[in-house]
């Protein structure tokens, strides 16, 4: 190991940068963090530390830099572009046993300042020894990226928990048990979900009860239109922890692949199978291995609140007692028109966007056309590709003009990603000449122009 990592306790204690620069600036910031008592000595201060000593927030002693500063310093940075100054203050520091840090020298250094990934109390730290900063701020935004915002909030409910549980198990691997199964249990996803409170009241029950009531619990996931890369991390996350996994037909083969290896995985979208599994068996199915203590992962398409029947699912949970979570997905719209280069609002263009189904029950469509066709209004249309003819008729025998530009997104945000740009008049042709391979969306208004230059860099990549 090249460095010890040490925690200090900073708080009220007299910290002494050397420089009032930018560099210094951000090392004031990072002390003052800390709760130090920061002094800067420098002839001039940049502007944000001029507005702190200003505030009273540091100390500044408008001088050039005396050994005399150093009295009763615990923490010592030099931040000047003067070198010789730099190595003057790392010597005096040594000789006084006051770490030292001299910012992009190593050589002049007695401890290095980490890359931090802060979810106070817990904090990480990172180091290379100074070898590559650009590698350890990678490795920390690797980190930021797996470690949810949440985690602070956790270490402090246990942090509130600890004498409690000390009180009530004297012996340490007793003790050491019973966190890790409140770990393992549901209490980290409620205080990451912001439910603290429940979270808290779960503790409570498992101290006063040798076998605690944990429960299986339902993660409703919205694994967006296709590309993983668009999964939230929350999603991610509870995919690597459920204990069995029921999937739609949308869910791409890549993002079922990232569930966690050992959960045994069920179809139960509709259209793939002769036997479809109808919505009340998937209700009870997702009760039934809830009730049995397992981690269910309901994987949906999109977001699970847009034409997802999510609502339904739910609903029979919370009538059952089970416990759930629901997580949004990116949706087809906007994962679509992001691929596609079209926004769906635009100042000059559409000042607002209805989502509607072009599902045909019966063959007909159950929609209130006016509210639809508005002036400056983008029209999206979910599982429209069996009604499109008849929907395209509508629109125009409802107001829209037959040259309205519309396009048809196919397996949208995937490699195989398909876009037909056309009209209301020649989209349902053009469509029946392509080879169209479902999931489909359809985006009808004047934003479907701005394709041409939105998508530019596709092309020039195509070749
Ligand atoms: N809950 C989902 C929608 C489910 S309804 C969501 O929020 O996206 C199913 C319809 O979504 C499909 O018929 C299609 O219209 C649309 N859809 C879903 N994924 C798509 C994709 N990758 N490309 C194009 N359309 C998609």
């Amino acid at each position: 190991m090249e460095h010890l990592p040490v925690f200090l306790d900073l708080r009220d204690r007299r910290c002494l940068v050397v420089g009032g620069g930018e560099v210094a600036a951000r090392k004031v910031a990072l002390l003052r963090q800390a709760g130090a008592r920061v002094e800067v000595v420098a002839p001039r201060l940049a502007e944000g530390l001029q507005a702190q000593a200003a505030a009273g927030e540091i100390t500044h002693h408008a001088m050039p830099y005396a050994e005399s500063l150093l009295e009763d310093a615990v923490l010592v940075v030099a931040a000047t572009d003067d070198v010789d100054l730099n190595r003057r203050v790392s010597r005096a520091a040594r000789a006084r046993n006051i770490p030292v840090n001299v910012v992009d020298q190593p050589a002049l250094c007695s401890f290095i300042f980490p890359s931090i990934v802060d979810r106070a109390p817990v904090t990480i730290a990172v180091s290379t020894g100074g070898a590559s900063p650009v590698l350890a701020r990678l490795l920390r935004a690797h980190l930021e990226a797996v470690i949810p915002a949440g985690y602070g909030r956790l270490a402090r409910l246990l942090g509130g928990f600890r004498e409690r549980v000390k009180a009530r198990f004297a012996d340490g691997r007793e003790r050491r048990r019973f966190w890790e199964r409140i770990l393992q249990g549901p209490v980290t996803e409620m205080v990451f979900a912001g439910r603290e409170r429940e979270a808290a009241e779960l503790i409570r029950r498992s101290l006063d009860d040798a076998r605690p009531p944990f429960r299986g619990e339902v993660y409703l996931v919205g694994a967006g239109p296709g590309d993983p890369d668009l999964l939230t991390f929350r999603a991610l996350r509870l995919m690597q922890q459920a204990d069995i996994v029921f999937y739609d037909r949308l869910v791409s083969p890549e993002i079922l692949a990232m569930a966690r290896r050992d959960a045994p995985r069920y179809y139960v979208g509709k259209k793939r199978n002769y036997h479809s599994v109808r919505q009340v068996e998937i209700n009870r199915l997702l009760v039934e291995h809830a009730r049995a203590g397992k981690k269910v992962l309901r994987l949906k398409g999109g977001d699970p609140f847009i034409f997802g029947r999510g609502g339904e699912e739910i609903e029979s949970l919370s009538r059952e007692g089970i416990p759930f979570q629901v997580v949004p997905g990116i949706t087809a719209a906007s994962g679509c028109a992001a691929y596609a280069g079209i926004p769906l609002t635009h100042r000059d263009h559409a000042q607002s966007v209805v989502f509607v189904t072009g599902h045909l029950r019966d063959g007909r469509l159950n929609l209130d056309w006016d509210k639809i066709v508005q002036p400056q209004q983008t029209i999206v249309i979910y599982m429209g590709l069996t009604g499109l003819d008849l929907i395209c008729r509508e629109l125009v025998a409802h107001g829209l003009a037959p040259e309205t530009p519309a396009a048809l997104v196919a397996q949208g945000t995937t490699p195989r990603q398909q876009v037909l740009v056309g009209s209301l008049e020649t989209l349902p042709s053009q469509v029946l000449e392509a080879e169209i391979h479902a999931p489909t969306l359809v985006i009808v208004g004047e934003v479907v122009r701005l394709h041409d230059t939105l998508a530019w860099y596709r092309r020039t990549e195509d070749g």
